[in-house]
């Protein structure tokens, strides 16, 4: 029997247990940097595998090396684990048992499957030509829990610097079902927050000329930043500035002193996230200016750019296609405008980001992720296991042959 059908009858047969597996996670989300409840019901599932496993010092993550039979490189494979402040209302009878906490994004699944693929591969580890590192990463969710992990020494966790690295995002909607998509070069896109104080003189609101109004200076900067947007961006290279929330006065007649308000700011490319990151502050500033008035505006870079190697992306496709067949994988014609903290690890090495489509049903047009009633299947969860697993032995076969990995030499 070939090794491809060999991993297809075995992620097959995990089916029940990572409906198991999955359902438990999704009973307890929990929220952030800390999921100890996570992190231990990871640790039973990886119980009994020959595993290298450590967990986190400044979050509750976990860290697992499969060593394959013969040596060679290392790649890694990421599943982020937290749930979101979300107050389930799907009504499905695994719904969140925790008040205010919901996987509403599928991270349950992502968990599951790297499990799977940590089984699937600790059964064929005659088959690695290399080590595997399995990150089990809390603080997806704008905790940067990745840059953590790296920053405790993720990439090394092998003894030497993974050669390539790939994850898996399962959506709700807009993927068909049971389709992979991703695409060379921006995935998704750079996320970073805009904080701004218009610094005014608070008066009487009958006498606006007596005093230095905020509220419309703040306002006029709001509509501005939209101008901006449209006027000094190319089209084809966007940017998003959306202003979340706006505060300012205690009452109708009473002109306040100050006026605040924090945007999100999406990006593309480079080249946009260094324009934006020096226009809007600028903009703030002398638009304040320009009213006598001044302007506190600090720019915050969050999550960069989501970027997948263009080489990687097409390996992945490939082994998707191979693996499933053509129909199965889908180009993704334009970036996704969320964020991501698997950026960071494709900042730091090659590999591919590649998104999976897990809404029940066929109809698209059903609550996404984040909503309180998005639903994710279970059945897309041993392909997606498969999927790991293809990509991990393939890819340690590819980089023990490409030039690129001297890293190799001497380890
Ligand atoms: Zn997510």
């Amino acid at each position: 029997m070939a090794l491809r059908d060999r991993l297809q009858d075995d992620a097959r047969a995990m089916a029940d247990d990572l409906v198991d597996l999955r359902r438990r996670l999704h009973r307890h989300p929990e929220i952030g940097l800390e999921l100890p409840v996570t992190q231990q019901t990871v640790l039973e599932a990886l119980d009994g595998l020959d595993l290298e496993v450590s967990t986190g010092e400044s979050l509750s993550s976990v860290t697992a090396v499969l060593r394959g039979q013969r040596e060679g490189p290392a790649v890694l494979l990421r599943g982020d684990m937290d749930g979101l402040p979300v107050q389930e209302l799907t009504g499905l009878d695994f719904a969140s048992q925790v008040e205010g906490a919901m996987h509403a994004c599928g991270h349950d699944l992502h968990t599951a499957m790297l499990v799977g693929a940590a089984r699937l591969l600790s059964a064929h580890r005659d088959e690695l030509e290399g080590d595997v590192v399995l990150m089990f990463q809390p603080g997806e969710e704008g905790w940067d829990g990745a840059g953590r992990m790296l920053e405790e020494g993720v990439l090394d966790a092998a003894g030497r610097r993974v050669s390539s690295a790939y994850g898996m995002h399962v959506f709700s909607g807009q993927i068909p079902r049971g389709t992979f998509t991703t695409r060379p070069g921006s995935l998704m896109a750079a996320s970073d927050a805009l904080h701004v104080t218009v610094l005014g003189e608070g008066g009487h609101g009958s006498t606006p000329y007596l005093a230095k109004d905020p509220v419309t200076v703040a306002a006029e900067i709001v509509t501005s930043l939209q101008t901006l947007v449209t006027r000094r961006f190319d089209v084809f290279d966007p940017v998003v500035v959306t202003v979340g929330s706006f505060h300012a006065g205690t009452r109708r007649n009473v002109i306040p002193d100050e006026a605040r308000f924090e945007a999100t700011v999406r990006s593309f490319s480079k080249t946009a996230r260094d324009r934006i990151r020096t226009a809007a502050p600028e903009l703030c500033r002398q638009v304040a200016a320009a009213h006598g008035l001044s302007a506190e505006a600090d720019y915050l870079d969050e999550y960069p750019l989501t970027v997948n190697d263009a080489d990687h992306a097409e390996f992945t496709a490939g082994v998707v296609r191979e693996v499933f067949g053509e129909e199965r994988f889908e180009p993704l014609a334009n970036p996704h405008a969320g964020a991501e903290d698997f950026s960071r690890v494709l900042q730091a090495v090659p590999g591919c980001y590649v998104f999976l489509g897990a809404h029940p049903g066929d109809d698209m047009d059903v609550p996404g992720n984040h909503s309180p009633r998005a639903v994710f299947v279970d059945e897309v969860m041993p392909d997606g296991v498969l999927l790991h697993a293809e990509l991990a032995i393939r890819a340690l076969e590819r980089d023990a042959t490409s030039p690129g990995n001297e890293q190799r030499e001497g380890a």
